[in-house]
């Protein structure tokens, strides 16, 4: 099916811009290639990765570093504890000590009492040494586990940056030629006759930004439906004509 209207309609008073003709087709299929450019500039700004991920990422790896700290600073306030207890109790036992073999204490029961405290005290000595060693081994353990986690902040740290440089390089790039582009685009839609136009912009607001579809082969560009003969000689001659399945305007250029 043709769009006969476009064709045969005479311009209307104050549109001096041919509704049709070859110039007119040309136009409308520049415009249409101007509108793919910015199409796909759009789709590569909105396809670009802000680094929204990696971050996620970095603020995870962040806390796992903050909490790596933190259990090392608890391991190593408890082995300070421990260490501090240590040392009491090693005084204590050697006051006793002192006590037991001074020979100021003559009294069996009071000897008998302290050889028990200085067992007792012998013994918790021994405990705390074991627990210390345990706290030592535990505090070298999570060091490195800190340390380990530091280290992947930073790689992570590193690279978000690194993203971050390349996303906002790209961004700008794309942002300059989406802009170039509608300008460009802007005045060259402003060129057209309006009502030939408006039929662009009907057709590529239905059809996904595709108004305009090139014979290939004897075939529409977009849909792929055969163009019969006469269509194509109509469209040569500068006729707005459009696809009988697509309904896009069909161009002629050059390449059948
Ligand atoms: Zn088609």
């Amino acid at each position: 099916m043709t769009d006969e209207r476009a064709a045969g309609v005479p311009f209307p008073a104050g549109e001096e811009t041919p509704e049709s003709g070859p110039a007119a087709l040309a136009d409308l299929w520049a415009l249409q290639q101007l509108d793919d450019r910015l199409a796909g500039a759009r789709a590569r700004r909105a396809a670009l990765d802000d680094g929204s991920r990696l971050r996620a990422e970095v603020e995870a790896a962040r806390a796992a570093a903050a909490d790596a700290a933190a259990r090392l600073g608890r391991a190593q306030a408890t082995l300070r504890d421990r260490e501090l207890h240590l040392a009491s109790t090693e005084a204590k036992q050697k006051k006793a000590e002192g006590d037991l073999y001074g020979g100021r204490i003559t009294n069996p029961k009071e000897l008998a009492s302290l050889q028990d405290e200085v067992a007792s005290l012998a013994r918790a000595r021994d405990r705390l040494e074991d627990e210390i060693l345990r706290l030592l081994e535990e505090v070298d353990a999570l060091a490195a586990g800190s340390a380990r986690a530091e280290a992947a902040l930073r790689a992570l740290a590193d690279r978000l940056s690194v993203h971050v440089a390349a996303f906002e390089a790209a961004r700008d790039r794309l942002d300059g030629e989406i802009a170039a582009l509608a300008a460009e685009r802007a005045a060259r839609a402003s060129r057209l006759a309006p009502r030939l136009l408006r039929k662009y912009e009907g057709i590529a607001t239905q059809e996904r930004g595709v108004a305009v579809a090139a014979i290939r082969g004897g075939f529409c560009g977009a849909c792929g439906n055969t163009v019969p003969p006469q269509f194509i000689s109509r469209v040569r001659a500068g006729e707005v004509v459009t696809c009988e399945r697509c309904r896009r305007i069909l161009f002629a250029d050059g390449q059948f």
